[in-house]
């Protein structure tokens, strides 16, 4: 069968380089074009030398509509207004857009959906096995325990990161309250400071911590009268989650035009 071709936009990046490695690590896909913003310093450079696999004969260049026209997928890792512009790219390619970045706001997965009808998106908040897993499990025990509990969404990232609650935060949060029967954003607290109301009965709360170089941890915490249970996930190595985008890329290559979770390719949605 022959390779799919993927572009890994946002090439220069953490991600970026760690998806460049998995591609070249995993059977079945090869990395045909990399890019980064107009006047990067990444410009030109080898997509694999910067990504620490040796030379691979592919440049980085700033023509992402060039580069998705000869491809079968991308691998995108950015930000929110760049991913958006992609979707448009990627359904005018009718190719496959796994779509990694965190960030958005409320509202702006509905272009995404549009372009969904062209292309097949693939988007995920992790694309790590363990925390699509776990947001399963948050979502069977807030079901199965009533709102005495309350839930409580722990997260720690790395000193650079820009974006908070992390995406996994959210989409952990969102399991929650999808096992509780509400709506998340009418009873999410994302932060408390000063002197304020006790906690509502039925909130879900987000706290987060930065620093260091901790790749991402989460805990989801149910706290009852006298007891409570803690779920958590420790990602210990970036290239979990780019091995997780290139599985669901190759997935993504036999599926009709459509907008897909990482639940959807690891089959937790059946
Ligand atoms: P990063 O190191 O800042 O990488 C992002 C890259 O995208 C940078 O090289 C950036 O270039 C580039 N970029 C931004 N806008 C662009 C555009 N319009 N065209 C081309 N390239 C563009 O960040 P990171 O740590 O890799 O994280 C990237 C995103 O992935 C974040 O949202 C993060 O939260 C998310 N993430 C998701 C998962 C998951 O499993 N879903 C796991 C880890 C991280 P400049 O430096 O020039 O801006």
């Amino acid at each position: 069968m022959r390779q799919m071709r993927l572009v890994v936009v946002g090439a220069g990046g953490r991600m970026g380089r760690a998806l460049t490695r998995a591609v070249t690590e995993m059977a079945g896909a090869e990395v045909v074009a990399g890019v980064e913003r107009e006047g990067s310093e990444s410009l030109g450079q080898d997509v694999g030398e910067l990504a620490g696999v040796g030379n691979i004969g592919v440049p980085i260049s700033d023509d992402p509509l060039a580069a998705f026209a000869q491809s079968d997928g991308v691998l995108d890792f950015t930000t929110p207004k760049a991913s958006l512009w992609f979707a448009e790219l990627s359904a005018q390619a009718r190719i496959v857009h796994v779509i990694g970045t965190t960030g958005w706001s409320e509202g702006e997965d509905e272009p995404l959906k549009a372009a969904a009808r062209h292309a097949r998106i693939i988007k995920s908040g992790n694309m790590s096995l363990g925390v699509n897993l776990l947001a399963n499990l948050v979502r069977k025990a807030a079901a199965a325990l009533d709102s005495d509990f309350d839930i409580e969404v722990l997260e720690m990232h790395h000193k650079h990161k820009v974006d908070a609650p992390s995406g996994t935060a959210l989409l952990l949060g969102q399991a929650a309250a999808d096992g509780r029967g509400i709506d998340l954003s009418s009873h999410s607290v994302r932060s408390r400071d000063g002197i304020m109301d006790p906690r509502k009965t039925g909130d879900i709360g987000f706290a987060t911590l930065r620093g260091g170089s901790v790749i991402g941890e989460h805990s989801v915490i149910f706290a009852g009268e006298g007891e409570r249970i803690e779920l958590t996930h420790r990602s210990e190595d970036r290239q979990l989650f780019a091995r997780g985008a290139v599985k669901s890329a190759l997935w993504g290559f036999d599926q009709k035009p459509g907008f897909y979770s990482m639940a959807d390719v690891l089959g937790l949605n059946a």
